[in-house]
């Protein structure tokens, strides 16, 4: 099946706005083994945008257009999309009725509703109406005439993630003949140049089942989708792959749970092994220690955190010494190893990890390069250190050093209690 993506909005054209749906959309439909070959943005202007869905509607089966539902003058995208299916408007009962709930749940009574919401509860003829739980604008499927399908999406990430999801997925799934049936395996890319390169020669002869690589920072989810006639079937074939993928990339692997965080994988992991943790920050300032206490249940096993951030707090805290200081600076193997051997020292956690390094902009050195990172984690007195180059701006290389971080708790764990 050919899907085709428009994203509406002059916001988008003008830059303002990043396009998050689209891309979105797109990994969504890759992970269903749906064809993406077309993606478009077009401004909040009726004739381009209907000349735009002619083209897509001809050349595609499904087309997605996201934005351009709300209830102003520039939100075109219903009207034009009604237009190019030749369909009529009539008013949906239950679309006021969400209306009125939904304007209630925010405390405002309906008489509050202006005439431009209750135009929202205009829908095509032979639509299938997608109610929102978080907006106004109801989404909408249009089933044209030569069996092509428009599906009308909110712009608000907020609404239209929600109804893509409960609504618009399953949707797509019964277009298709039988089942499809996906799993992800998910992995993390410490110390693997490219995880997609180890599976090539997969990727190459792959029919049914499908696998789509999607890149996230640190972790790369490979989605295994099959198509067949029931679930029983998607299984056998789908799992095969999924243990091929595990053979080849073992330990790397943290989980084949769709919900499942690498963080999330790590606190398990440590409940498992019955481990308490501690964490000692000078680049991250925090940013670890919050990611994992996202985590329910880390009570279990998170000790204490420490943002060690001046020199003198690395010395206080963690009993990193002056000297180390001097002659290596804090951003260096020695101070880190410091830093995680003081830390395991301090507060008798079972695994502590340290960060230090170079987020930038500005500090650099002939030899130490903005996103020069050094990530320390002590285990039973047994210290890894390791150095990482990452790119980007501040944010990004502190980002980076946490999923490191996690990564390397979790490797150095597998590797100290089971024996990989
Ligand atoms: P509203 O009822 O809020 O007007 P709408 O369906 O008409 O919703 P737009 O007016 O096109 O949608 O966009 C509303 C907001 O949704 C934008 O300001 C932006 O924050 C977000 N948005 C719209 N399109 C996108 C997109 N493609 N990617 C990410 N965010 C988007
Ligand atoms: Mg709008």
């Amino acid at each position: 099946m050919i899907v085709e993506l428009i994203s509406v909005g002059t916001e988008i054209l003008l830059g303002n706005i990043v396009n998050t749906n689209a891309a979105y959309l797109a990994e969504r439909l890759a992970g269903l083994g749906m064809s993406v070959y077309f993606q478009e943005t077009v401004g909040d202007n009726p004739k381009r945008l209907e000349e735009t869905l002619r083209r897509a509607k001809d050349r595609s089966d499904v087309v997605i257009l996201t934005g351009g539902l709300g209830p102003t003058q520039d939100d075109l995208t219903k009207e034009t999309a009604a237009k190019v299916c030749g369909k009529r408007m009539h008013e949906d009962q239950k679309a006021k009725e969400y209306l009125i709930a939904y304007f209630e749940k925010l405390g405002r009574g309906w008489e509050e509703i202006s005439e431009n919401n209750w135009k929202q509860t205009m829908v095509p003829d032979d639509s299938i109406i997608l109610y929102n739980d978080n907006g106004t604008a109801p989404g909408i499927i249009i089933q044209a005439d030569d069996n092509k399908k428009i599906i009308l999406l909110p712009g608000p990430p907020n609404e239209l993630i929600p109804m893509y999801e409960k609504d618009v997925e399953p949707y797509l799934c019964s277009l298709e003949q039988g089942v499809l049936y996906s799993k992800v395996v998910k992995v993390d890319t410490l110390g693997e140049s490219s995880v997609e390169m180890q599976i090539l020669d997969l990727i190459d002869q792959q029919s049914n089942p499908t696998i789509a690589p999607y890149a996230k920072p640190g972790e790369v989810h490979l989605r295994v989708t099959a198509k067949a006639k029931d679930e029983k079937e998607g299984k056998a074939l789908v799992m095969p792959m999924v243990e091929e993928l595990k053979k080849r990339f073992g330990s790397y692997v943290f989980t084949i749970e769709e919900d499942v965080t690498m963080e999330e994988a790590l606190v398990s992991l440590m409940q498992r092994y019955h481990l308490t943790f501690a964490t000692a920050e000078s680049c991250t300032g925090g940013l670890l220690a919050g990611r994992l206490v996202n985590v329910a249940g880390v009570s279990d096993c998170f000790k204490e955190g420490f943002i060690t951030y001046a020199n003198e707090a690395k010395i206080k805290h963690l009993g990193v010494s002056e000297q180390t200081l001097q002659k290596y600076g804090a951003v260096s193997e020695q101070c880190a190893r410091e830093m995680s051997e003081g830390l395991a020292k301090n507060t008798g956690a079972e695994v502590t990890i340290a960060t230090t390094g170079l987020a930038g902009p500005g500090g650099e050195t002939a030899e130490k390069k903005t996103g020069l990172v050094y990530i320390s984690c002590t285990i039973n007195g047994k210290t890894t250190v390791q150095k990482f180059q990452l790119k980007g701006n501040r944010s990004r290389v502190r980002n980076s050093t946490v999923v490191r971080a996690i990564t390397m708790m979790r490797q150095c764990i597998l590797r100290e209690y089971a024996e990989i």
